[in-house]
């Protein structure tokens, strides 16, 4: 059988456009999952729902190079729904800036413009509404109400105020900067993946065929045409057919993908003994992440908290010294019960508070390579935080805010002791880059391995439309 679309890898993307385009019932859409499928909310175990942050049993358990010295876990959601199955939730839109910049350098379908509508119409926002807003799209976002708030969440919140942060209500208005509630993709307690927003109400459909436990090994080409899919299934290596394909396996997993087809640099290729069928050096460059550091303290005892609640509020702020608009995110992160994030190996004493400063706008970019053709051996994720000076530079400056926050009044109040961060390394410039260094870990968010460009970009893997440059029928 020849399917219209093979999509592989049902995560935030696969899923979505698996229900989208199986909207039509004249396509036959297959949708292929390495993961397990849990086609309903009853039958999905309580880490894809009721957690902050999951990369328990439902990840790829990969490793990455945070720094050339040193290795951090990398999570990775291996489930239908993806990383949206097992992520904080936190449901965030890039600035209108980020957006017009893509259309800038050539990508003029997603300028803020552009992608608004879609924005809007993903979304049932149960709160905010106006133009920048939609209502009844699958992904229900709603944000935590200041009664829920933990007296921790309370002192953050009022700390940051007292330094000058605005209060705001909607992160996700396009000119909104300051503190207050992140929206997220919860309902009564239960994360809204696309496994649930999209693909549960499109399970019934004849036309769509989701199949779990399925490792995509490459894309088959024939003539310069992606014509299907070669994968392995309870040990089993076989092949689908189809009419286009689409690579969602993130941003991880889908330029391996490519690079396993033989789409990728060509004496890299070479190296590993794979034959070059598309001379595309820009498959695994460019790779951008969001780096975070902890500064860590105990709560006073008896301090009262409910150990389900973690992060329901954070600062969306731009670094002192910089242009670039909401570069930085400040999160606040209350270890109570480490059921609450199974698997994330952060390694903080329980219980603690942390306020953590993340970067938004990255310079350094770093790059994933194929250690060998074999599909089951991991490939290499070089991430390479904080090379660019101004990386570090707006790290250091938001460790220093996250330490003066947690010794202003309403915070100091809550807090006993601090765990990894001293006075002399706050106040030494050599001793805080050492410890940004150090300590630098992921936010979970890496992009850019398919970078999408013009056809001058000697780096660009894919057009504004997402098809694979010099193959016919991918994307
Ligand atoms: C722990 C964690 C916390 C995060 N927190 C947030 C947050 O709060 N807010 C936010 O906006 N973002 C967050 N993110 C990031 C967000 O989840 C990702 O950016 C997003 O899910 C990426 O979507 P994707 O479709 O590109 O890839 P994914 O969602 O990762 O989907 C890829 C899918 O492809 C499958 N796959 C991979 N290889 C193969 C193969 N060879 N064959 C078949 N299937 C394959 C995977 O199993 C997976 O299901 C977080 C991510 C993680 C891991």
């Amino acid at each position: 059988m020849e399917y219209d679309d093979i999509i592989v890898g049902a995560g935030s993307a696969g899923a979505a456009l698996a229900a989208r385009l199986s909207e039509d019932s004249d396509r036959n859409v297959l949708l292929l999952e390495a993961g397990p499928d849990y086609s309903a909310v009853a039958q999905t175990p309580a880490d894809l729902l009721t957690t902050w942050v999951s990369a328990g049993p439902h990840d790829w358990g990969l490793v990455a190079q945070a720094t050339p010295t040193r290795e951090i876990p990398y999570p990775r959601g291996k489930v239908t729904g993806g990383g949206s199955a097992v992520n904080g939730h936190i449901a965030l839109r890039g600035t209108p800036g980020d957006f017009d910049e893509w259309a800038a350098l050539g990508n003029r379908e997603w300028s803020f413009e552009k992608v608004l509508p879609f924005h809007r119409k993903l979304e049932d926002d149960r709160d905010a509404r106006g133009d920048f807003h939609g209502v009844g799209g699958p992904i229900w976002i709603e944000r935590p109400r200041p009664e829920n708030w933990q007296p921790l969440n309370r002192a953050f919140f009022d700390a940051a105020r007292a330094a000058g942060f605005a209060e705001v209500w909607d992160h996700n208005d396009p000119e909104s900067t300051g503190i207050g509630p992140w929206p997220r993709n919860r309902r009564d307690g239960v994360r809204i993946s696309t496994a649930i927003g999209y693909l549960a109400p499109a399970r019934h459909r004849m036309n769509l065929t989701i199949r779990s436990g399925v490792n995509a090994h490459r894309v088959i080409l024939e003539k310069g045409r992606a014509v299907g899919v070669e994968l392995e299934c309870a040990g089993a290596t076989q092949q689908v057919r189809g009419r286009r394909v689409t690579l969602s396996a993130g941003a991880i997993a889908s330029p391996a993908l490519l690079m396993r087809s033989g789409i990728g640099a060509r004496d890299e290729l070479a190296a590993l003994g794979i034959k070059c069928q598309v001379n595309l050096p820009g498959v695994g460059r460019n790779l951008i992440d969001h780096p975070m550091v902890f500064v860590v303290a105990t709560p006073l005892a008896g301090i009262p908290h409910d150990p389900q609640v973690t992060n329901p509020i954070g600062i969306r702020y731009t670094a002192a010294g910089s242009d670039e608009f909401n570069d930085m995110q400040m999160y606040v992160f209350e270890l109570f019960d480490e059921s609450v994030s199974p698997g994330l190996q952060l390694g903080l004493p329980v219980p603690s508070v942390a306020l953590v400063p993340g970067l938004q706008r990255p310079r350094s970019r770093g790059q994933l390579r194929l250690r060998s053709s074999n599909p089951d051996v991991p490939p290499i994720i070089e991430l390479n935080y904080l090379a660019d000076p101004e990386d570090m530079r707006r790290m250091a400056d938001g460790v220093r805010l996250a330490w003066r926050l947690m010794h202003d009044g309403p915070f100091a109040a809550t807090l006993k002791d601090f765990v990894n961060l001293t006075a002399d390394i706050v106040n030494s410039k050599p001793a805080l880059e050492t410890f940004v260094r150090d300590n630098c870990t992921t936010i979970f968010h890496p992009v850019g391995t398919a970078k999408m460009g013009p056809e001058n970009d000697p780096m660009a893997v894919v057009d504004q439309y997402c098809r694979v440059r010099g193959v016919e029928g991918l994307r």
